[in-house]
C-alpha cells in the first residue's frame, strides 16, 4: 500500500485526537541498533526511542533470542490463571531492584493500567478518593488517571472518579515559583503542600503520585531532595508517596536507577512500563507489601505478566544490568547536557536544556522572551527529520524538543545527534527571528 494511501486510511478510520508526529507521518518498517527506516528506505538516528520504549535499541539479539524461544515452546499466552516461571522469577528482580521493603509486585500490559493499579490500591487502603498530584504531570489515558494529569492538552475528562488536588513540583521553568534557588523552591513547595493540604482536603488523602522526571510534560526536572521533602509532609498524615516511574526506570537518568532516586527517598510504591519490555507490552507496580495486599476483591490482568512479555523483559533486565547502560546514559547524557547548551543565540529561541542522563528536555521560546513557541518546536522537530535524526516533542505548550534515545547510544551517535540539533536550533533561531 502507497504511504499516502496508508496515511488517508489512517485518517478515515482511526480517532483525529490520536497523535502523529510531522507534517508527513512516518510509517518505520525496520530498525537496527539506534536507527530505523521508514517505508521509503530512508534511515533515521532515532533520539526518541519510540517514546523510551526501546531501551536497548532495535534488533538486539540476545532479546529476539529469548523471545524466539519463547516462541517456539508454542506458548504465548494462556491467562495469567496459571503459574508462570517467567513472571515470578522477574517479579522478584523488580521487587529487589526496588528497595522497598516486603515489595510485591503486579504486572500489567502498559503505564496507564500500571497507575490505575496503583490508584486503585491506594484508595483501597486509605478509605478515600483524593489524590494529589503534580501541575504539568501525565499519567496515562484512562479514567482514573486522565483525571489526575495535571496537563489540558492530555488531559480531557470534566468528570473525573477522583478528586484531586495539583501541587507544584515539575515545572519550574514557568509559573510563580520561577527563578528560586533549589532551597527556596522546594520550601516554597512544601509550604504549598502544607496549605493544600489543609484547605482542600481533611488530610484524609489516598496518595500522591508524582514522576520524578515529568516526561509528557517535556521532560521537567525539579531540584533533587524535592520529594523527600513532600514525603516528610505526607508522612505526617500516612499519606503513600507512588513515583511513576514509566519514564524514569530502568537507568535512564543516569544517576539512579530509579527516577525517585535523586530525591533520597524510597516510595511506598512505584509504577512502572516503556522500556522494561524493549519495545514488547508490559508494565506494573511494585509496592510495600500491606499496600499491594489491601485490596478484598479478587482482580486479574488478563495479559500482565504473559510469558513473552515477561521473558522480552528478562532479556532487558539482564542486557541493561549486564552492560551497565545507567552509566552508558549517564556519560553520553551530559556530553549531550553539554553540547546542547551551547545551542542557539542568548536571544534566541532556547529557553532552557534540562534534564538527566538520556531525558533531556529543550524549552523553545519566542525569541528574546519566555513566551513558549510550539512553532519553534514545531520547526526544529521538521529540521531534525529533514537531516535524518528523529526526536520527541512535548511540553505542556508544545514547546519542547524531548531526546531519549536509546541507552545503548555511543559516543560517535551523541555526536551526529547534537551536531543535527545544533544546526535545527540555528536555523530556526535564523528563521524566527
Ligand atoms: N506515566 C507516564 C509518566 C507516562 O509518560 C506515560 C506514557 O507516556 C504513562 C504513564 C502511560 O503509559 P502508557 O502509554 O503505556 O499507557
Amino acid at each position: 500500500m502507497p504511504h499516502d494511501e496508508l496515511l488517508h486510511r489512517h485518517r478515515a478510520v482511526m480517532p483525529g485526537w490520536l497523535s502523529l508526529y510531522y507534517d508527513e507521518p512516518i510509517e518505520i518498517t525496520g530498525g537496527h541498533g539506534r536507527h530505523v527506516t521508514d517505508g521509503t528506505g530512508r534511515t533515521y538516528l532515532d533520539f526518541f526511542a519510540g517514546i523510551l520504549t526501546n531501551a536497548i535499541g532495535y534488533d538486539i539479539g540476545e532479546i529476539s533470542e529469548a523471545i524466539r524461544s519463547q516462541l517456539d515452546t508454542g506458548v504465548v499466552h494462556t491467562s495469567t490463571l496459571y503459574l508462570i516461571r517467567r513472571q515470578v522469577e522477574l517479579a522478584e528482580r523488580i521487587a529487589e531492584l526496588s528497595g522497598i521493603d516486603d515489595a510485591k509486585v503486579f504486572f500489567t500490559s502498559s503505564g496507564t493500567e500500571a497507575n490505575e493499579a496503583a490508584l486503585l490500591l491506594a484508595t483501597q487502603y486509605r478509605r478515600s478518593n483524593q489524590v494529589l498530584a503534580l501541575r504539568n504531570s501525565y499519567h496515562g489515558r484512562a479514567f482514573a488517571t486522565t483525571g489526575i494529569t495535571g496537563n489540558r492538552g492530555w488531559s480531557p475528562s470534566a468528570l473525573s472518579p477522583l478528586q484531586v488536588s495539583y501541587v507544584h513540583g515539575g515545572y519550574r521553568y514557568r509559573g510563580p515559583l520561577r527563578g528560586l534557588s533549589d532551597a527556596d523552591y522546594i520550601r516554597a513547595c512544601t509550604e504549598d503542600l502544607r496549605e493544600v493540604l489543609a484547605t482542600t482536603t481533611a488530610g484524609d488523602v489516598a496518595c500522591m503520585i508524582a514522576e520524578p522526571i515529568q516526561g509528557v510534560g517535556g521532560f521537567a526536572t525539579p531540584p533533587d531532595g524535592l520529594f523527600a521533602a513532600y514525603a516528610e509532609v505526607l508522612g505526617e498524615y500516612g499519606i503513600p508517596f507512588i513515583s511513576d516511574e514509566v519514564q524514569t526506570g530502568w537507568g535512564r537518568t543516569g544517576e539512579h536507577f530509579w527516577g525517585i532516586g535523586a530525591h533520597g527517598l524510597t516510595p511506598d510504591a512505584m509504577t512502572f512500563a516503556k522500556g522494561l519490555g524493549n519495545g514488547l507490552a508490559i508494565g506494573g507496580v511494585v509496592a510495600r507489601g500491606e499496600l499491594m495486599d489491601c485490596l478484598t476483591a479478587n482482580s486479574i490482568s488478563t495479559f500482565g505478566g504473559n510469558p513473552l512479555s515477561t521473558t522480552a523483559a528478562t532479556a532487558t533486565l539482564d542486557y541493561l544490568l549486564s552492560h551497565d547502560l545507567q552509566a552508558n546514559a549517564a556519560e553520553r547524557g551530559a556530553f549531550l547536557l553539554r553540547r546542547l547548551r551551547e545551542a542557539g543565540r542568548p536571544d534566541g529561541v532556547v529557553g532552557e536544556v534540562r534534564g538527566k542522563g538520556l531525558m533531556i528536555g529543550i524549552e523553545l521560546v519566542e525569541p528574546g522572551t519566555t513566551e513558549p513557541s510550539p512553532r519553534a518546536a514545531t520547526a526544529v522537530l521538521e529540521a531534525t527529520r529533514a537531516a535524518g535524526l528523529l526526536v520527541g516533542k512535548g511540553g505542556l505548550h508544545g514547546n519542547v524538543i524531548r531526546l531519549a534515545p536509546p541507552m545503548t547510544l555511543t559516543a560517535d551517535e551523541a555526536t551526529e545527534g547534537s551536531r543535527i540539533l545544533l544546526d535545527a536550533i540555528a536555523t530556526t533561531d535564523k528563521e524566527l527571528t
